[in-house]
């Protein structure tokens, strides 16, 4: 477990564990896609003790102990399952098990939604006449929902909803899956099958979501039918209480305590996704997804393919995408130079969430290959001449290369970066912009570089660009909360609209 530094309190219990070795990775390019199998020790909560048996709160053939709320003719039994199909309408548990007042619990519920379908699981609330229920948390359900009118719910299953969000995708629709919720003390934690989605702890000061009662406490469960377009069966519904050592000392939450920036994100469905990381020096999966249940910074893990780097063909990307994926995250391909669009198939290419580049890769007039992160490779006699030659390449590979995302935009060699805003002229960054405008083709907001600047996100949000997040780090250490995209998008003013998520590709 040498990848969890800083385990923290919760160590005994946060079995976040990896069951095959892992080489290091070393930081030369050569190594940046060394296999790694690994998986997540799920199944058990192994400090916390069940302390009486399961108890059904659906009976399977009535809504006995059940009582819905606004349009109760939305929740109805249809072979052995709670049917919800019908206006909105929460059905909460009133019934005898705990009295309807569960503190510590382990629940369990088989899910099935239909396409399109949103609905969630509330727990630690109570019964309210109408609305969204106030009090509580809401486990989100939501495979492939859309939204409604201009809205776009980016929130998958498996959410706690607003506070640690899932954006991918775990489970299909009209197939049964098995969520399952624990909280102990101050911790909760949720399944989606086998694959645990949230792992978190509510810390003394936590974000709300604009919900004030959201907050650990005591209350019952409501099962939600969010609009008449949402289908969702539920069966099996159980639980039991937990005991185990106590997580009341609010201390523990600390480490899952974020910057109130941050948290605001989740809950404005921003997707803060952060899809350049890379797994080298030493950052490995594990560590990927211990920062995602302490930020609730989603991830995605980008291989290096092209030449010079190991995955040079189809059989290669089917190796390492064979060789490493989790649920949760997401991953790509990052295309290096110039040349990988002739390397690749287009259905290989296919098979990751999305590609990026970069265009850190350039050749000069003269056919000299230049990666502009190495000065010795660098040739700029007249900086205004090199900025047209960089600007015109960036379009080529804009307009022509089948990209999802232009990555470490409008990076500038270390012997010009001093000058940065004075070479991007707006005439500069309007060329380039309005060619990723008219292709479709995102821009990384970089946390490393920080790049582009604030002018440069201003002009291309106006232009109608999409963004995504990227820290591209360097290493294990530099792995951090994206404080520099977060203050970004505060300051351009960025929306969940101006985002671009994988899975959509381009025409
Ligand atoms: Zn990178």
């Amino acid at each position: 477990m040498s990848s969890l530094a800083n385990p923290g309190p919760l160590t005994c219990s946060a079995t976040l564990t990896q069951r095959s070795s892992v080489k290091p990775i070393l930081p030369d390019a050569a190594r940046l896609l060394v296999p790694i199998l690994w998986s997540l020790t799920v199944g058990t909560l192994s400090a916390a003790t069940p302390v009486d048996g399961w108890s059904d709160l659906f009976d399977g053939r009535t809504l006995e102990g059940w009582r819905g709320n606004e349009g109760g003719a939305s929740h109805k039994v249809v072979d052995g399952a709670i049917v919800c199909d019908g206006p909105r309408s929460h059905l909460f548990y009133v019934g005898a098990v705990e009295d309807g007042q569960f503190g510590d619990f382990e629940f369990e519920v088989e899910v099935r939604t239909s396409p399109g379908a949103n609905s969630g699981i509330y727990f630690h609330t109570a019964f309210q006449e109408k609305d969204w229920p106030t009090q509580g948390y809401e486990v989100q359900v939501n495979n492939t929902a859309t939204g409604e009118g201009g809205y776009r719910e980016n929130k998958k299953t498996g959410s706690l909803y607003g506070i640690r969000n899932v954006y991918r995708q775990l489970v299909a629709d009209n197939e049964w899956f098995r969520l399952r919720i624990s909280v102990l003390g101050r911790q909760v934690r949720i399944w989606v099958n086998d694959t645990e989605s949230v792992n978190y702890v509510e810390p003394r000061h936590a974000p709300n979501g604009g919900y004030k009662d959201r907050r650990i406490s005591r209350g019952t469960f409501a099962l939600q039918c969010h609009d008449p377009g949402s289908k969702v069966s539920f069966r099996r519904i159980r639980v039991r209480p937990l005991k185990g050592p106590s997580m009341a000392d609010a201390n523990l939450g600390d480490a899952y305590a974020i910057p109130a920036g941050l948290s605001q994100l989740f809950a404005d469905n921003v997707p803060v996704i952060d899809l350049h990381t890379h797994l080298k020096g030493g950052l490995t999966m594990a560590d990927i997804l211990q920062r995602q249940f302490r930020t609730g910074i989603n991830a995605g893990v980008a291989l290096n393919c092209g030449v010079g780097f190991p995955v040079t063909n189809d059989a290669g990307i089917d190796r390492v995408l064979g060789e490493f994926r989790h649920p949760l995250v997401f991953t790509g391909m990052q295309a290096e130079g110039r040349e990988w669009v002739t390397l690749f198939s287009k259905e290989a290419v296919a098979k990751f969430d999305y590609v990026f580049t970069d265009a850190m890769t350039i050749f000069d007039d003269n056919g000299k290959r230049m990666r502009l992160w190495i000065p010795e490779e660098v040739e700029v006699t007249d900086p205004q001449l090199f900025m047209d030659l960089l600007v015109r390449r960036t379009i080529q590979i804009l307009e022509s290369e089948p990209i999802d995302i232009w990555v470490n935009p409008t990076f500038l060699p270390a012997v010009i970066a001093g000058d940065y805003a004075r070479l991007w002229t707006p005439e500069r960054m309007n060329k380039v912009i309005e060619v990723a405008a008219r292709k479709g083709v995102a821009i990384e907001i970089n946390d490393r570089f920080r790049l582009p600047s604030l002018d440069f996100l201003r002009l291309a949000k106006a232009a109608g660009v999409k963004f995504t997040l990227g820290t591209n780090n360097g290493g294990r250490e530099d792995l951090g909360r994206l404080d520099h995209s977060v203050q970004m998008i505060r300051e351009v003013g960025l929306q969940w609209q101006d985002f671009w998520m994988p899975g959509r590709r381009r025409p």
